[in-house]
């Protein structure tokens, strides 16, 4: 059965790190809407400007783009017996239109859908997010303080420059957890009356958080 599966957070709450894992792990495509923003922003593409001045903001880039580039990526043939959606849907509006997505790319598929909900305390994040680094290569995801490189400043997987991502700032970090609390908190009573959701406790190490994961997923 094709398995489609989406994840509800505030910002750093581990989702990055458990979904590109977990993408590995089933052998799925790990679709992260931040991702495919920062790109179009590196490319300099007409909607990487929009995203740009949305994202510097700490506010949702508009729907119409996002939803765009989520149908054309769920349309692709990667995704047919599966995907893991990292960052979508982040409101009600994105929530109804992934649905729309999925009724026409599901016609003829039996699918498992399930939206997991990180649960954490929100006060510890910002630090979290002040000490994050990424690689520019890979997107393996390091903290300074909990996670660090084995060589400053450099990836241990391929080598190359850690970067900060630009909206990692405390400014912008606040202004991404208020957008998160009015925004995308209300999907969890939204998946969670659908019966669609499960709720994992995302506090602890990275491996406590795995083996809690692939308990609802699998
Ligand atoms: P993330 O990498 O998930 O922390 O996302 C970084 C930024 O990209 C967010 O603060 C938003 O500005 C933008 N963004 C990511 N996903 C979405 C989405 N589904 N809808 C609107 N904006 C998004």
């Amino acid at each position: 059965m094709k398995k489609e599966l989406i994840f509800l957070g505030p910002p750093a709450c581990g989702k990055g790190t458990q979904t590109n894992k977990l993408a590995e792990y089933f052998g799925f495509p790990h679709i992260d809407t931040g991702s495919l923003l920062r790109a179009e922003i590196a490319a300099d593409t007409e909607n990487g400007r929009i995203a740009k001045k949305f994202i510097d903001k700490g506010q949702l880039v508009p729907v119409k783009l996002v939803g765009d580039i989520i149908k054309n990526r769920l349309k692709q043939d990667d995704c047919k017996d599966g995907f893991i959606l990292d960052g979508f849907p982040r409101s009600m509006e994105q929530a109804l239109m992934l649905e729309d997505i999925r009724k026409e790319i599901d016609k003829d598929n039996e699918v498992d859908f399930r939206a997991t909900y990180f649960d954490i305390e929100m006060e510890k994040l910002i630090s979290r997010i002040i000490n994050r680094r990424s690689c520019s290569k890979c997107g393996a995801i390091y903290n300074l303080k909990t996670k660090a490189p084995k060589v400053e400043g450099k990836c241990d997987v391929c080598g190359v420059d850690l970067v900060q991502r630009k909206d990692d700032n405390e400014e912008v970090a606040r202004a991404r957890f208020d957008t998160y609390l009015k925004e995308t908190a209300p999907l969890v009573d939204y998946y969670k009356n659908k019966n669609e959701l499960s709720t994992i406790d995302a506090e602890g190490t990275i491996d406590e958080v795995w083996e809690r994961l692939l308990k609802v997923v699998e």
